[in-house]
């Protein structure tokens, strides 16, 4: 037998080695799924099964590169090569590059990032006149996005009543007309958003049965990694490419789905044994990730869910540590007290930075995670925010290149049509707009023939529309035979965005040059890792298309021993040895706007599941007494999450219900080490719920949303005293933050406050009751 089947359980080897059929393996987190799906490809191929023929589609690209590096350890680097491995986006991009000309798309399409379907949306509902308040454009691409993942074309929404009656309900029944100039508007740029690579490859499939043969002919083998986060139209193609051989075996986790908010759809992994015949189905229950109390204690969260496969996960792993609960006062608390645990866990056990992760609900709390990382010199990056290619001076480059490539691309045109500066105004582009759309033509070769066209345009600046195609067909000219770096560079010194960027000298300016440097410096490596294959292709369209389908986690830059900071979402299928989980709290984990149905709420457990799961060693939950949300102070209230883990799994370091001491302001308290209680005996949570019925003090404050229920607030002493007397206009002075001025009073009894404008030039929003104000 093969060596490295051996580092296989017999419940992980049965699959491993079943060659032909449809199958399914559902398991519990930290069971192997991913690793039986890495060996069984060296398996199919050591069995003679051709890499040309098997498609493996992951959640990541960053995953699909971990697999096919560890199948190329176990077959031999040239073999896996052959591999056709990524996720659903990028595998079909490149169909659709070779057969995007069947639906009229060039070879070379461009890919649309969110930030130009939202321009251009946003341009479109300006051409329409409506009103962008309630035509918003987030909300109007969200919608899209969501009728083509469920397969509702232009026409078929047309053919709809139900979804325009439920536009029109909304406020927005020009919908379906902003659903329309947007599918067009795509086509006539040759450009497909993400949705689109989805949508017109079931399309491509569906119409052209050629194309379907063929493809079917070259996946004999398929395989799908977290398939309970498939969307209807990725079901779709898996099932119409497994038709034929129905050589599919997807892996995945009903308690891990975690994408019902994007379209995924639980029942296609609930529903697989009804899609194919004879379907095998296989079970795993060891879990060779986390200690004993951290399988313990993601089980008992899990159990509290309805809707649910049964399943078991067990571990022969050492018992650990318990889950840390620690309670903060504020979310500034919260950071420090995630950065302090990391240095003296780092110091005590010799660790790395990159054996911790903290995991929010929200992007937005990330910010008082990085401060207080910063603070301690703590090197940590952040995964998923704005990427590397979405920033602004990578993206005018990067405008330029797919302008080079597709002048169709209107995004990029109107990007850089006067950036640099070139004298071409807003109002010139929109009246190109406006020739594109009536003459049909696009919008560059208005531009290009601009003296046939009927356009309102002075000499003086249809000259400079000249110079601007000039400038872009010489590129065009040079793209024929220099590889991308070189155009590249020259591109950005001649086009005058490297000036622009050099007149910049403060330290964001430089920033930015550096960015422009390392993209430059990306573009190289991959030029330079293309000509070692033979058959190298376009480097320039290979390079776009990499930067268009970067996923969140991909293209890790800098120091490689970070602290990784991420949504929950984007730790699927990741692992770390310390896992910290913050903003445990009620409105904020499970979130506030997730609260109102069973599946919603259960949707939110499976994603706290996700979260314990991904840590080996030890799991920190943390909560706030107060938030600062939506720039205002909140007071918070623990995550009921909490609660559901089992007693004996979990150190809760203080009462879960027990409050601070109201008087003191978090801000100043903040200041101050955390006092941390990590080895003082729990009192067991069922003590801590009776001793919070005790306590039924609660406030119910009405808001617009929802109630929201307030523990225990009870106004300060010191507050009656401040509320009575303080006045706009007041000199104040607040122990930390110094001298200031009252501007604004808001609210009366727990929730009153003020605005304070400090000398030091702050502008603070202090609840009074929590603020010690002494009146000058
Ligand atoms: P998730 O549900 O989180 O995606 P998974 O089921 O895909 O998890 P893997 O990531 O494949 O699980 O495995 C979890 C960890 O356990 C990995 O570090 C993996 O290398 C290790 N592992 C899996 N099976 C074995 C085994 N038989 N022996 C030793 N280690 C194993
Ligand atoms: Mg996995």
């Amino acid at each position: 037998m093969e060596k490295y089947l051996s580092q296989l359980n017999d419940a992980q080897l049965e699959p491993t080695i079943q060659v032909d059929g449809p199958m399914i393996i559902i398991a519990g987190a930290g069971s192997g799924k991913t690793r039986v799906l890495t060996y069984r490809i060296a398996y199919l191929m050591s069995k003679g099964i051709d890499s040309f023929n098997i498609l493996a589609l992951t959640f990541t690209n960053k995953a699909a590169k971990e697999m096919k590096s560890r199948i190329a350890d176990i077959v031999g680097e040239s073999e896996a090569k052959n591999l056709w491995m990524g996720t659903f986006h990028s595998v079909f991009a490149k169909i659709l590059r070779f057969e995007g000309h069947h639906l009229g798309y060039p070879s070379n399409f461009t890919i649309y990032d969110t930030q130009d379907c939202q321009k251009l949306i946003g341009s479109i509902i300006k051409e329409m006149g409506l009103d962008k308040d309630i035509y918003k454009t987030k909300q109007v691409f969200s919608r899209i996005s969501s009728y083509k993942n469920s397969l509702v074309t232009v026409k078929a929404y047309f053919k709809n009543p139900e979804l325009m009656e439920a536009d029109a309900m909304a406020r927005r029944p020009k919908m379906g007309e902003i659903y329309a100039a947007y599918v067009e508007r795509c086509f006539k740029a040759g450009a497909m958003d993400f949705d689109d690579l989805l949508l017109r490859t079931n399309e491509l499939l569906t119409r052209f049965p050629n194309v379907l043969a063929q493809y079917q002919d070259k996946f004999r083998y398929i395989l799908v990694d977290e398939y309970q986060d498939t969307n209807h139209s990725q079901y779709l193609i898996v099932r119409a490419l497994a038709d034929r051989f129905q050589n599919i075996c997807v892996v995945g986790d009903d308690a891990q789905s975690i994408y019902a908010f994007r379209g995924a759809n639980i029942n296609n992994i609930l529903n697989f044994q009804k899609d194919y015949d004879g379907v095998k189905m296989f079970r795993l229950e060891q879990n060779y990730r986390s200690t004993k109390n951290i399988v313990g204690a993601a089980n008992s969260v899990i159990e509290h869910n309805k809707t649910k496969l049964d399943k078991i996960v067990w571990t022969a792993n050492d018992e650990g540590e318990k889950v840390i609960v620690h309670r903060a006062l504020t979310d500034g608390d919260e950071g420090r007290y995630v950065a302090s645990t990391i240095w003296e866990t780092k110091m005590n056990e010799q660790l790395h930075n990159s054996d911790f992760a903290v995991l929010y609900r929200t992007n937005a709390q990330s910010r008082a995670i990085e401060d207080a990382l910063r603070k301690r010199d703590i090197p940590y990056r952040i995964y998923g925010g704005l990427s590397f290619y979405q920033r602004k001076e990578i993206k005018d480059v990067t405008a330029y290149l797919r302008l080079i490539l597709n002048s169709a691309d209107e995004e990029a045109l109107k990007r850089v049509i006067n950036y640099p500066a070139r004298g071409i105004g807003q109002t010139t582009v929109d009246r190109l707009v406006v020739a594109a759309n009536a003459t049909g033509k696009t919008m560059y070769d208005v531009m290009k023939d601009i003296d046939s066209v009927n356009i309102n345009i002075n000499n003086g600046t249809k000259n400079k529309l000249r110079d601007f195609v000039t400038l872009i067909e010489s590129y065009k000219v040079m793209n024929q035979t220099a590889n991308a770096f070189d155009l590249a560079e020259h591109v950005s010194k001649t086009s005058g965005l490297v000036r622009e960027l050099g007149k910049d000298a403060t330290p964001e300016g430089v920033t930015k040059m550096d960015n422009v440097q390392e993209l430059l410096n990306g573009i190289k490596d991959f030029v330079e890792g293309q000509m070692e294959l033979a058959d190298a292709g376009d480097s320039l369209a290979e390079f776009l298309e990499d930067v268009a389908l970067a996923t969140d986690l991909d293209g890790d830059k800098g120091d490689p021993d970070h602290v990784a900071l991420m949504t929950i979402h984007l730790a699927k299928g990741l692992e770390f040895g310390h896992v910290f989980i913050v903003g445990m709290e009620e409105d904020l984990f499970p979130s506030g706007m997730s609260m109102n149905t069973r599946s919603e709420l259960e949707e939110e457990r499976r994603l706290f599941y996700v979260a314990l799961t991904r840590a080996e060693k030890q799991a920190y939950l943390t909560y706030t007494l107060s938030r600062y949300r939506w720039g205002k102070l909140i007071d918070a209230e623990p995550s009921r999450f909490i609660e559901e883990i089992d007693d004996q799994f979990v150190n809760i370091t203080t009462p879960l219900r027990e409050r601070q001491n109201p008087m003191l302001d978090p801000s100043i308290f903040g200041d101050i080490e955390p006092n941390r209680v990590r080895f003082a005996k729990p009192k067991t949570a069922k003590l801590q719920k009776k001793e919070s019925m005790k306590k039924p003090e609660k406030f119910i404050i009405s808001t617009p949303k929802k109630l929201k229920r307030v523990a225990n607030a009870k106004p300060s002493e010191n507050s009656n005293l401040t509320d009575s007397k303080l006045a706009v206009g007041n000199t104040v002075n607040h122990q930390r933050f110094g001298r200031g001025q009252v501007t604004k009073l808001e609210g009366s009894g727990a929730d009153a406050k003020a605005e304070i404008k400090f000398q030091n030039g702050d502008t603070k929003n202090l609840l009074l009751r929590f603020a010690k104000l002494e009146i000058l």
